[in-house]
């Protein structure tokens, strides 16, 4: 039930010193990449080294799975001093609390990768892109911020594309952009479940967007 989920009234109170207790950075850098149901968490470890610098919070809603990714970091902290202070992961529902954690435009990054397809029609509401919450992802990342998607499942792949497409705040990536863009490479594999669908060759459909400024609208 919710009442378990621990999140803070509103940004400013959340403390996220015990998530990255020796990341040396100036006390006020906030979170800047947030990957939604981060599973396992090999995103995460991917990607810190490649952005020593920027802090990166792994959002998972299964208790014993967040558990894990926290334990995971701890230990490659120990093992290489220095290293892997800039990922934490936290356990909550990222499709009702997102707005509590993070500040408008505080995200220069959003991952989706190979997020829960939720096959039937009567389901398709609880798909974790939908209109609604596309609101509440262009509020939390700051202009030119990129979400990046990946599914093995075409029919999500198309909604997701549609969505983010129809939406006036958001435009894909052109494949020129795609290429010089060094975290894509990493969207396929890094994870448990890409890894997953590499051995049941299956098929990986990636989807990137630009949040647009908001002066569009006018
Ligand atoms: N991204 C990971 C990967 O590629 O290995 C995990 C993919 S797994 C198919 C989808 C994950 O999303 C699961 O770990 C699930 O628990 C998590 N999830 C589903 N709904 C969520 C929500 N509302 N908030 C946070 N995590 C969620």
């Amino acid at each position: 039930a919710d009442h378990s989920f621990d999140y803070p009234l509103c940004p400013q109170q959340m403390d996220w010193k015990p998530h990255y207790p020796d990341h040396a950075v100036s006390e006020d850098a906030g979170v800047e990449f947030a990957d939604i149901g981060c599973g396992y968490g090999g995103l995460l470890m991917s990607l810190s080294p490649m952005f020593p610098s920027c802090r990166m919070l792994g959002l998972e809603i299964r208790v014993k799975v967040a558990d894990f990714v926290t334990d995971k970091i701890i230990g490659l902290r120990e093992q290489h001093p220095g290293q892997y202070q800039n990922i934490a992961c936290i356990r909550t529902n990222a499709m009702k609390y997102l707005p509590n954690f993070f500040t408008k435009g505080q995200l220069s990054k959003l991952f989706f990768l190979f997020p829960d397809p939720h096959f039937k029609k009567a389901k398709h509401k609880w798909r974790i892109i939908n209109q609604t919450l596309l609101a509440e992802y262009a509020y939390v990342l700051r202009d030119e911020g990129i979400v990046y998607t990946v599914t093995d499942v075409l029919d999500l792949h198309v909604w997701m594309r549609e969505h983010f497409t129809d939406h006036p705040l958001f435009a894909a990536l052109t494949q020129e952009e795609l290429d010089a863009d060094p975290v894509v490479s990493l969207l396929y594999e890094s994870t448990e479940e890409g890894q997953k669908v590499t051995r049941n060759e299956g098929n990986k459909y990636l989807a990137v967007f630009r949040r647009l400024p908001s002066d569009v609208l006018n």
